[in-house]
């Protein structure tokens, strides 16, 4: 019977966001131990799911500890220190045959600008150079020289939106089950690609990801290649080893892996020009809506939650608001104004008049309405249908559902949570059907939930720590020269 250790502190970590990742965030979401993992894990399509789903009759899977806190801004030194050590003492108690890291490979902390390769490190250093050591990671890592030379094998997804986190983890657990049984030696081949990829270029089923994966694909099935991943990489975090990369691993053929990653390396340099962002206006994107079938998902690009934001921007809504614009369904994080309104509500019940004052003065602006309450609600809820990354509970916080003149409806949330699942308008008995436009904030993550019940879809260039325009951004850590940003490259 094979040991392999499961185990990972999964983060998407946006350098220009306020909000620290810290310890209440980590508590927030959960510091998983033990059978606990897999009491949440087990019937999801996470990627801790897939690790935990490599077991089999003669393959044990142990879960040791778990983390995957909220995208924000950096770990601080007290969460990362706390999580890490923990995991670290975790493996030193036990034997182990192999090490499954479920790792988003974006993870920036206050200390350790490459978080991911410092815990990848650490994880070698406790287990030895002998126990295969593997990565599940999500496609959007900024995968270091460091990250991919401390462990044996990376698999990334390969969907974005990203619905095939399960599977690839589980491919991970196998390729490391039979590196464990000397069955394979992979060989694993990294190549950095200088590129910040635009985020609205990211879908893997449009181009120019289509291709690039198509290309990967091609690799895989060749002889002697055990897997490849190309990686997008996460441009909002400001590190030196922010960008593309390439991974090809091929058994026992160190060359032949080289070669391989050359070639997906060129191939993705090749199509760089498909990979500049494009999105709509505010103002354009409101008067697109009237023009065909409702009800439009407005993507709010600049404050995307997934991306590590804050989520309390209320720029489409301002804008709506200005031009009379009726039929908004919107969704703010809002803490005090939810506490707020349920001061309201406690004392009227539902209907109680309350005015709010949503968004914030540092990425657009800020406006104050009146509305009437409708419902709150504590904001837990489970969704069983396909969602980002496999996601099935969640927990936005206190929650209140407020009506606007011109039936437009706002949720206010009190956490940042990822818009990803229509099972939150459902127990808020919210009718996607009765708003000609819906704003979800987010690129990719609210597609697989949101896609089935919207008649279209429109990229919204709105400001944020995740706008569309990198070049807007305060670089100060990243390599250069980096394509589309420096000249000449
Ligand atoms: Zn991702």
């Amino acid at each position: 019977m094979l040991r392999l250790a499961a185990l990972g502190l999964f983060h998407e970590s946006n350098s220009f966001c306020p909000t620290p990742t810290d310890l209440p965030a980590c508590e927030l979401i959960g510091i998983l131990r033990g059978e606990q993992i897999r009491a949440v894990h087990g019937d999801a399509d996470s990627t801790m799911a897939g690790l935990l789903a490599a077991g089999g009759p003669d393959v044990a899977v142990v879960p040791l500890l778990y983390c995957g806190p909220q995208p924000a801004g950096p770990i601080t030194v007290e969460a990362f220190d706390a999580i890490v050590e923990e995991m670290i003492a975790a493996l030193a108690d036990g034997a182990w045959d192999g090490v499954l890291l479920a790792l988003h490979g974006a993870a920036v902390a206050d200390a350790h600008p490459d978080a991911d390769g410092e815990i990848a490190s650490r994880v070698r250093a406790a287990v030895g150079p002998d126990v295969p050591i593997g990565v599940a990671c999500d496609l959007h890592g900024n995968v270091s020289a460091r990250l991919a030379g401390a462990v044996d094998v990376i698999v990334s997804y390969r969907t974005n939106p990203h619905v095939d986190a399960r599977v690839r983890a589980q491919e991970l657990g196998g390729l490391v089950a039979r590196a464990a049984r000397g069955r394979i030696r992979p060989r694993e081949a990294w190549r950095p690609v200088p590129i910040l990829l635009n985020i609205l270029r990211q879908n893997t089923d449009d181009e120019p990801m289509r291709s690039i994966l198509d290309a990967a694909e091609q690799v895989r099935r060749r002889p002697g290649v055990l897997t490849a991943s190309v990686l997008q990489g996460f441009p909002y975090a400001d590190v030196p080893h922010v960008g593309m990369s390439v991974l090809v691993t091929t058994d026992d053929d160190e060359a032949l892996a080289a070669s391989y990653a050359d070639e997906l390396a060129d191939e993705v340099w090749r199509r760089r020009e498909a990979m500049r962002g494009d999105a709509l206006p505010i103002g354009d994107a409101l008067d697109a809506v009237g023009a065909g079938a409702t009800p439009v998902l407005l993507l709010d690009v600049g404050d995307n939650i997934g991306a590590g934001t804050t989520g309390r921007s209320a720029a489409i809504l301002a804008t709506a608001l200005e031009r009379g614009f009726t039929g908004l369904l919107s969704l703010v994080v809002a803490p005090e104004m939810v506490a707020r309104c349920a001061r309201a509500y406690a004392g009227a019940g539902p209907g109680a008049e309350v005015e709010v004052t949503l968004g914030e003065p540092e990425t657009g602006p800020v406006v104050s309405v009146l509305g009437t309450v409708r419902r709150l609600h504590d904001g837990v809820f489970e969704d069983p249908t396909p969602t980002h990354a496999g996601y099935r509970h969640f927990n936005v916080g206190p929650t209140a559902v407020l009506d606007l003149a011109g039936g437009t409806t706002l949720i206010l949330v009190s956490h940042a949570i990822m818009q990803s699942s229509r099972q939150q308008l459902r127990c808020l008995e919210l009718d996607p059907g009765a708003y000609r436009a819906i704003t979800a904030k987010g690129v990719q993550s609210p597609l697989a939930g949101y896609g089935p019940v919207v008649a279209r879809v429109l990229r919204v260039d709105t400001p944020g720590q995740a706008t569309a325009d990198l070049s807007s951004l305060p670089y100060r850590h990243r390599r250069r020269p980096l394509w589309p940003l420096d000249p000449g490259i």
